[in-house]
């Protein structure tokens, strides 16, 4: 492995240690299964999910994969973490959905898979690796020109810390300890930078809220902690 590689290996590790809880909606990645219905929603309404080849970055277990593929998208699976896609193959398989996995990352996928996917997704994920803006660069350059592009992640203010690692993992135990690092949490406003830097339009920010005691979430106006983004892939550079 390169050392220029955009991966933080402590961040597999931890992903990789959890990978037979992925699929445990009561588990430590309940808050994923509780929001997908609606990422999902928000995902379908903006992206023709039919028109070409789907990936997901950083798909994890994939919880958000099955369902975009079970909307009958033929999608790609991308994850670092070998011991989530072994769960993540095992799991489509029982479901009876067909989705591919791979392992790798987005820059190596950028390599392969230029300009070959008409919707690509990329779910709270960029808050755990090196450089965030080398995942969207290579989110970009594997998105076909006039193609949809999703990004989700966390904010970065004392509202977001409070909700999502006092509350989230050590108040409510919702999520395990070191989960996420506070350092790493993005702001709109530096997503959007990073976006526009690779050459993409970003057409909608949209807060995405959870309320863990009703487990009840919903896409709205409040960016204060998680939020997601919508961007396209001009036609034409030069345009
Ligand atoms: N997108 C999924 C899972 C989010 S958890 C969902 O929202 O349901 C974050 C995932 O990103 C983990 O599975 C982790 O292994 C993966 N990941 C972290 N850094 C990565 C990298 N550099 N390349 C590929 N996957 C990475």
């Amino acid at each position: 492995m390169s050392e220029s590689e955009n991966v933080d290996r402590d961040e597999i590790e931890k992903f990789d240690a959890l990978a037979h809880r992925w699929w445990d909606p009561n588990g430590d990645f309940k808050p994923l299964h509780d929001i997908n219905p609606k990422r999902v929603q928000y995902i379908a309404e903006r992206s023709d999910l039919n028109s070409g080849p789907v990936v997901d970055i950083g798909c994890g277990g994939g919880i958000l994969t099955e369902a975009l593929a079970s909307l009958g998208a033929d999608v790609t699976g991308v994850d670092m973490a070998g011991k989530a896609l072994s769960v993540a193959r095992l799991h489509a398989l029982e479901s009876g959905v067909d989705v591919t996995y791979l392992e790798g990352t987005a820059e190596a996928l950028a390599q392969s898979h230029a300009e070959h996917f008409h919707t690509v997704t990329c779910l709270e994920m960029l808050e755990h690796v090196t450089s965030y803006a080398s995942t969207i660069a290579a989110c970009a350059a594997v998105t076909a020109p006039g193609g949809n592009l999703f990004f989700s992640t966390i904010n970065r203010n004392p509202k977001a810390y409070a909700l999502l690692i006092l509350g989230a993992e050590y108040v409510l135990n919702l999520l395990p300890r070191g989960t996420h690092d506070y350092a790493k949490f993005i702001k709109p406003s530096e997503l959007s930078a990073a976006i526009r830097a690779a050459g993409l339009d970003v057409v909608d920010i949209s807060g995405m809220t959870y309320n863990p005691f009703t487990r009840t979430s919903a896409v709205g106006r409040d960016v204060d902690a998680n939020y997601i983004v919508h961007a396209t892939k001009p036609l034409n550079d030069n345009l």
